[in-house]
């Protein structure tokens, strides 16, 4: 069990405006189920993020780490840049863990990955909205750039806010029953798309599921 408790080491590190040096913690494992209030941290951005004590400049720290929630089944992997050497880790890891396992190349992924897993809701029928709320905002884009949609919740209220860059955040509410519909008609396909190791699920693995679907779709229509 030693291998899923949390672990870090001490690094120094140069703020990158001033120089001042601080020393700082660098997790190579959180296990939040060990940990409590360590998802906090993430999740309140105190955690991956640098901040100077001399000049005050602050910069999200991204590195590889390993986030496990053992109690829910859940790890997710970050890791800014692909490599050999991650490829090594995460096979690994997917032979010592079971449960849902993801990847994740930054640190916003990685709070809306753990925002999901809180409202116990399956990140890949989230994805697969987020496309189909995206043909919705078709009007708004032609005058403005969206530069990201995250999923995210109040109280109980689930949602997505999507981030314009002339016009700044919106919210869109998450209807339930929109939910349920998108997780039954795409049942079939996500099992298909998916497997039981570390998969990164976005808006592209989304993409290809449904382009997938309706080249089948049109493949059964043109046999009638
Ligand atoms: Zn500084």
């Amino acid at each position: 069990m030693s291998g899923r408790m949390t672990e870090y080491h001490m690094e120094e590190l140069a703020c990158p405006k001033c120089g001042h040096k601080h020393m700082w913690k660098k997790y190579q494992r959180i296990n939040v189920t060990e940990k409590q209030h360590l998802k906090e941290d993430i999740l309140k951005n105190r955690l991956y993020a640098f901040t100077c004590e001399e000049c005050s400049f602050t910069a999200p720290l991204t590195y590889e780490s390993l986030y496990l929630d053992s109690k829910k089944k859940l790890t997710i992997f970050m890791a800014p840049v692909m490599s050999a050497e991650v490829d090594q880790e995460l096979a690994r890891l997917n032979r010592e863990l079971s449960g849902h396992k993801r990847i994740v190349d930054n640190i916003n992924d990685l709070k809306e990955k753990i925002l999901i897993s809180d409202m116990q809701f399956d990140d890949r029928v989230i994805e697969i909205i987020k496309v189909m709320y995206l043909g919705q905002l078709k009007e708004e884009m032609k005058e403005d750039t969206m530069l990201n949609i995250l999923f995210d919740y109040y109280g109980n209220d689930p949602c997505f806010l999507v981030f314009f860059e002339k016009k700044g955040v919106g919210r869109m509410p998450l209807n339930l029953e929109y939910y349920r519909g998108i997780s039954a008609q795409f049942e079939k396909k996500i099992r298909d798309f998916s497997r039981d190791d570390f998969m990164k699920v976005d808006m592209e693995w989304a993409r290809q599921l449904m382009f997938d679907k309706k080249a089948a779709d049109k493949k059964r229509t043109d046999k009638n």
